[in-house]
């Protein structure tokens, strides 16, 4: 980009604008709760089955989350807890029920899996228009090809904040530092559907810190407390910190050191920026795999 239409223009060094996750999950969720009245007024009511293997406490509390906000808009939530020596097989015969069951729009299957269970296996057997994740290969394919369908909710959440700062997205660039499945590639995905040109980075990239430096946008997915420097971070850059990471004292950090990035633009909290979007587009894709089941 040129400095004249830079994502930088007119900003000064000064505090960076706090993205407000909560605020806007409660804005998609109030949007939710209309459609999801009416399509329950027209016979039918959005149901989402959600498959939980064990019990791990983050993935217990992840659902105990969604199942809130499904009770939230209104949309209906079916529960499938199996014990941690739950077999593959045990699991792909219930996916088969609930992909054949007309009541069921979208089925969601908690990760991560106990290991006894091939993860790729399992989310290769959710009926592709029941996949409220977007991790089924039908899926990931479409996006690749910016074809519609339903896409991983935290990049889907990640890219309605970063519509909230009302910077333009086409020709601006973005660094995205992790390459999982589930955020960072189809992050990647999604900025480059939208025009913007970005960067990949991983635990193999060199001078990461150069990477990040030269971003309008950052997005940081790696899973370590407070790894990415304000230093590295372009005054006026947009960071979208993804990280969840609990520290010994209890407290929750993102991956972005938020203390030393002041300079930035815009920048989402941790917690209360990426997390609440995510349960709001597992919400949103359940609705629009409703309405497309109707058509
Ligand atoms: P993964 O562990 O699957 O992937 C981490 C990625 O980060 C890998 O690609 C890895 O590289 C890369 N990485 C690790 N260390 C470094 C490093 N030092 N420098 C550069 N890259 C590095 O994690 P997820 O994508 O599943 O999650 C990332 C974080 O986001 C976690 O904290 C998770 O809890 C959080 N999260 C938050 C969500 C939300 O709703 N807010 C939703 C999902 C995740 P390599 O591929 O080379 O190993």
């Amino acid at each position: 980009m040129s400095p004249s239409n830079s994502i930088l223009t007119g900003r000064d060094i000064r505090m960076a604008h706090l993205i407000d996750g909560n605020a806007c999950a409660d804005q998609q969720c109030a949007r939710l709760s209309a459609s999801v009245a009416a399509l329950t007024h027209g016979g039918h009511t959005p149901t989402l089955a959600v498959i939980l293997v064990g019990e791990n406490p983050a993935s217990l509390l992840y659902v105990r989350n969604k199942t809130r906000a499904c009770q939230r808009v209104g949309v209906r939530h079916e529960q499938h807890l199996l014990p941690s020596d739950a077999t593959e097989s045990a699991v792909l015969t219930l996916i088969a029920q609930l992909n054949e069951r007309e009541a069921i729009d979208a089925i969601l299957v908690q990760l991560p899996l106990p290991p006894q269970i091939r993860t790729e296996q399992v989310i290769a057997a959710i009926d592709p228009s029941k996949d409220v994740d977007g991790f089924h290969p039908v899926n990931v394919g479409r996006l690749m090809l910016g074809l519609p369908g339903p896409r991983p909710c935290t990049p889907l959440g990640i890219m309605a904040l970063l519509e909230t700062t009302g910077v333009p997205l086409p020709g601006a660039t973005a660094t995205v530092v992790g390459r999982s499945a589930i955020v960072g590639k189809p992050i990647a995905q999604l900025l480059i559907n939208a025009d913007v040109t970005v960067t990949m980075c991983h635990s193999k990239t060199r001078a990461l810190a150069d990477h990040v430096r030269t971003a309008d946008i950052v997005v940081a997915a790696i899973g370590r407390p407070q790894y990415v420097q304000g230093t590295w971070i372009k005054p006026g850059a947009i960071v979208i910190d993804v990280g969840i990471n609990r520290q010994p004292d209890g407290t929750i950090v993102g991956d972005v050191d938020r203390a030393t990035a002041a300079h930035a633009g815009h920048i989402t909290p941790v917690p209360g920026g990426v997390g609440p979007m995510t349960i709001a587009m597992v919400l949103q894709n359940c609705v629009m795999l409703a309405k497309q089941r109707l058509q």
